[in-house]
C-alpha cells in the first residue's frame, strides 16, 4: 500500500475538522460550513507543513507569515453574513486559502498582498484548486484598502493593526462589515465593524493573535 496521504484521506480529515473544530464552536452557517468542507485547504499549505492542513493551530506559509487556524477563518467568514452577491476586500491574501472561502460565498473578491511572494503563491493555488475564477489577487499594501475596486460590501482583514485603517472604513459601503484583528502583537480582540445609514458600530467578537499588518496604516 501507498504511504501516500489519498485524496479520501483528505476528505475525512477536512470533514472531521468542520466537525470538531467548527461546528462544534458553534459555527452554523450552512454556507460557510459547506465551502469549508469542499475547498481542499491542504493545497494552500507549502509541502512540508502538509501533514498540519488540518491541526487546530496557524502553519506556517513563509516569509514569517502563517495560514490562520480553520476556526478563525470560519468565524471571520461568518461574522460577514455573505449571501453571495457581495464585493469583497480581503487584507492579506498569504496563501490564498481565506479568499478561496470568500470566493464560494461571494460574487467578486479582491485579494491584497503586499509581500510579491506570497501573492504570487495565493494566485497559484487559487488557480490549481479552480477556486479561483472570481478571485482577484493584487500586490500592494492593503492597509490603503484598494480603491480601484471600492467601495466593499464587506472586508475581510487578516493581519492585526492597531486601529481600523480609515482607508478601509471609507472605501466599505454603507450597509457594509468589516472585520479585522485590533491590537498589539500579542494578543487583538477580532472586531466587527458595521456601516448603516450613515453610522459605524462596532463589536467584539472574541481575542485573537495575528501577525502584524504593514503597511502605511499598518505598523510600519
Ligand atoms: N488569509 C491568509 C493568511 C494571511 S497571514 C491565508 O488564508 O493564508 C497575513 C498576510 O497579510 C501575510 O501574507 C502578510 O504578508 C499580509 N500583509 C501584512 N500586511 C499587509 C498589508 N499592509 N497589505 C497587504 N497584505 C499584508
Amino acid at each position: 500500500m501507498s504511504q501516500k496521504t489519498t485524496t479520501t484521506d483528505w476528505e475525512r480529515q477536512r470533514l472531521e475538522m468542520v466537525e470538531r473544530q467548527l461546528y462544534a464552536r458553534g459555527i452554523r452557517n450552512p454556507r460557510v460550513l459547506e465551502a469549508m468542507r469542499r475547498i481542499p485547504r491542504e493545497e494552500f499549505i507549502p509541502p512540508q507543513h502538509r501533514h498540519l492542513s488540518y491541526v487546530d493551530e496557524p502553519v506556517p506559509i513563509g516569509f514569517g507569515q502563517t495560514i490562520s487556524q480553520p476556526y478563525m477563518t470560519a468565524l471571520m467568514a461568518e461574522c460577514l453574513e455573505l449571501q453571495g452577491t457581495e464585493t469583497v476586500l480581503e487584507v492579506g491574501a498569504g496563501s490564498g486559502y481565506h479568499a478561496a472561502v470568500l470566493g464560494a460565498l461571494a460574487a467578486r473578491v479582491i485579494s491584497v498582498e503586499i509581500l510579491p511572494e506570497l501573492a504570487a503563491y495565493a494566485r497559484e493555488n487559487l488557480d490549481r484548486t479552480g477556486c479561483g475564477s472570481n478571485v482577484q489577487v493584487v500586490c500592494a499594501d492593503g492597509s490603503l484598502g484598494w480603491p480601484p475596486a471600492a467601495p466593499y460590501d464587506a472586508i475581510s482583514v487578516a493581519a492585526a493593526a492597531s486601529d481600523v485603517p480609515p482607508a478601509l472604513l471609507e472605501q466599505l459601503k454603507d450597509p457594509g462589515l468589516l472585520v479585522i484583528p485590533v491590537g498589539p502583537s500579542w494578543e487583538q480582540e477580532l472586531r466587527v465593524y458595521s456601516k448603516r445609514q450613515g453610522r459605524v458600530f462596532v463589536r467584539t467578537v472574541t481575542f485573537c493573535r495575528f501577525v502584524p499588518l504593514r503597511g502605511k496604516a499598518g505598523w510600519e
